[in-house]
């Protein structure tokens, strides 16, 4: 479905027209028509799905469309990460660059000015703001917050927000709201806490569930099965096996991130590391680096697993097996994105392979195990786990 199909003003059009997109998505195609309508929705949909354009592009047009306020806020989108929020406002300033639509991320740990011109926007007016829930109540709580006129609101990686402990922060921003308003919910899973926060502000929602959440088909994904020790020269071994220009390693916390960064630095790779230690014009500044090349392996914790967009990433490793599945698939999701292939290999060590046989069973299907180079010594016994047994065993206690 083309973007000239949707009821969307030319300006509109230019800007999509300006971000190279041709072609509506799959939850572009179903979300935009409900939105332009004025439904409050419910969305299941993974990032790299374009679920982001999705709620920006008629959000921009009903604005154009239905306000007329040039003092207040008109929409808020609350995200559970900085950098989230500021590559919203990256997007929507590339498809909202034709209109005339004002908007600006709100996020903590940035500097005193950053504050200051917060504050400016949100007493004097800006269209769209996009903001973590802690220092939108900062602001709130000083009262110069002008929300009276607010007609949307966004919710977006709203599980990501409920799994920070900002159910309450979310529920006090929106009792500073007019009760008329869009509320437009999005979250990679749905478990009970979402359809309790759900069922307190959406009002007769239309439920959209864009598949589960599953990786791309075109990836490649592998396993190896591991000891600790072998993690590192395994890196070194992966790394070896194709000529890949932009590596993503993934690590389950900050201090895996900074002893993997120290290694792979002391054995002269271009290496950068992210991880929420760092202040946040470290951040980005890496984030740049990485994007434009200059870095070509980053490696970071989960933080930066979900809704982030870094193009062109050949290849995601996981160096150790993530908590979650649904960590899994927004890890790998880094990579394979638009019409590009991508590998993701994880590394299991020997504990944790029953973790790894939850991730497979979510996923529906083994991944398949790579063998350990032999140089590097032998490696763990693959272990089976029940699910792939079709029959039931009994398992004797041990003593
Ligand atoms: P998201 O799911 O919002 O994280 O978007 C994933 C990526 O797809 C981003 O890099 C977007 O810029 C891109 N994208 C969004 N919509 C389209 C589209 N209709 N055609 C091509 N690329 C798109």
């Amino acid at each position: 479905m083309k973007f000239s199909d949707f009821d969307f003003d030319n300006d509109v059009l230019d800007g999509i027209e300006s971000m190279g997109y041709e072609n509506a998505t799959p939850v572009q195609e179903q979300v935009i028509p409900l939105i332009l309508d004025g439904r409050d929705i419910i969305a299941s949909a993974q990032t790299g799905t374009g679920k982001t354009a999705a709620f920006l592009l008629p959000l921009i047009q009903n604005i154009l469309d239905h306000t007329n306020n040039d003092h207040g806020v008109n929409a808020m989108i609350i995200v559970p990460t900085r950098e989230l929020a500021i590559q919203i406002v990256q997007t929507l300033e590339g498809i909202s660059y034709y209109t005339s639509i004002s908007c600006i991320a709100v996020y903590g740990g940035g500097s005193g000015d950053s504050f200051a011109t917060e504050k400016k926007a949100l007493s004097s007016g800006v269209d769209i703001v996009v903001c973590t829930p802690g220092r939108m109540i900062s602001h709130l709580n000083m009262g110069y917050v002008k929300l009276q006129n607010l007609k949307y609101l966004v919710l977006d990686e709203a599980d990501r927000m409920l799994d920070m402990g900002f159910y309450e922060d979310i529920v006090k921003i929106i009792s500073f709201m007019p009760k008329q308003r869009q509320n437009l919910l999005f979250s990679a899973t749905m478990p009970p806490a979402i359809r309790k926060l759900a069922n307190t502000i959406l009002v007769d929602p239309a439920e959209i569930n864009i598949a589960i959440s599953r990786p791309p088909d075109k990836m490649e994904q592998g396993a190896f099965i591991c000891f600790d020790e072998q993690k590192i020269p395994l890196v070194k071994h992966v790394l070896q096996l194709k000529d890949f220009a932009s590596v993503l390693i993934f690590c389950s916390s900050k201090l895996s991130v900074k002893r993997l960064t120290a290694d792979l630095k002391r054995m002269k790779m271009s290496v950068g590391e992210i991880h929420s230690d760092l202040e946040q014009e470290a951040r980005e500044q890496v984030l740049i680096d990485f994007r434009t090349k200059k870095i070509k392996i980053l490696i970071a914790t989960d933080i930066l697993s979900r809704g982030i967009h870094i193009d062109d990433i050949d290849l995601v490793i996981n160096y150790d097996v993530p908590h979650e599945g649904e960590d899994y698939i927004h890890r790998i999701g880094r990579t394979a994105r638009a019409a590009s292939k991508g590998t993701a290999y994880t590394f299991i060590s020997d504990k944790e392979q029953y973790k790894f046989h939850r991730i497979e069973k979510l996923l529906g299907h083994p991944v398949t195990k790579l063998p350990v180079p032999e140089a590097l010594g032998p490696a763990p016994e693959v272990r089976e786990d029940k699910p792939f047994h079709k029959k039931k065993r009994n398992f004797k206690k041990k003593r």
